[in-house]
C-alpha cells in the first residue's frame, strides 16, 4: 500500500507542476506546445485517479479483514466449550446455545444445535453437518432407560 500512496504522491506532484506550467506559461508559446502540456497534465491526472482507484480498492479490503477479525475476536472471548458443545456467554452472563463443535472448529462457523425432541434434553444434531451430540448426563440416562427396558422385557 506504501507504494500506492508514494505513486500517488508522484502524481500529484507531476500534476501540480504541469498546472503551474500551463498557468504561467507564456502568450508566445505555439499552439502545439501548449496542447502538449494540457497533454501530460491530463495524463497525470489519469495516473492520479488509477492510483486512487487502486488505493480505494486496497483500503476496503483491509477494511473487511479488520472487520472479519474483530467479529472473531469478539466471538473467541464469548464462546465456551463445555464437552461436547460450545456455549455463547451475553453480556448479561447468560448462557446461548448450544453450538456445534466441529462447525465452529473447522470454520469458526456459530451453527445453533437443534434438539432431537423435549424428552431428549443434553441431545443435539447439527443441522449443517449432520454430527450428532450428548452430553455424559444424556449417554447415563440413556443406558439406565434401555437396561429399565431390558429387564421389563426378560421379566
Ligand atoms: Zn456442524
Amino acid at each position: 500500500m506504501i507504494e500506492y500512496i508514494a505513486g500517488l504522491k508522484t502524481s500529484v506532484e507531476v500534476a501540480t507542476t504541469i498546472a503551474k506550467t500551463v498557468k504561467d506559461i507564456d502568450r508566445n508559446v505555439s499552439e502545439a506546445e501548449y496542447k502538449a502540456q494540457l497533454a501530460e497534465l491530463i495524463l497525470a491526472l489519469s495516473e492520479t485517479h488509477l492510483s486512487m482507484a487502486e488505493l480505494n480498492s486496497i483500503l476496503i479490503d483491509k477494511d473487511k479483514t479488520i472487520s472479519k477479525l474483530q467479529s472473531q475476536l469478539e466471538m473467541k472471548d464469548n464462546i465456551v466449550y463445555e464437552d461436547p458443545v460450545y456455549w455463547k456467554t451475553l453480556v448479561d452472563g447468560t448462557k446461548e446455545g448450544p453450538y456445534c463443535q466441529k462447525c465452529y472448529d473447522d470454520n469458526k462457523k456459530l451453527v445453533r444445535l437443534l434438539t432431537f425432541s423435549a424428552d431428549n434434553e443434553g441431545a443435539w444434531k447439527c443441522s449443517v453437518c449432520e454430527s450428532f451430540f450428548n452430553t455424559k448426563e444424556y449417554a447415563r440416562r440413556r443406558r439406565e432407560n434401555n437396561r429399565r427396558i431390558v429387564k421389563n422385557f426378560t421379566l
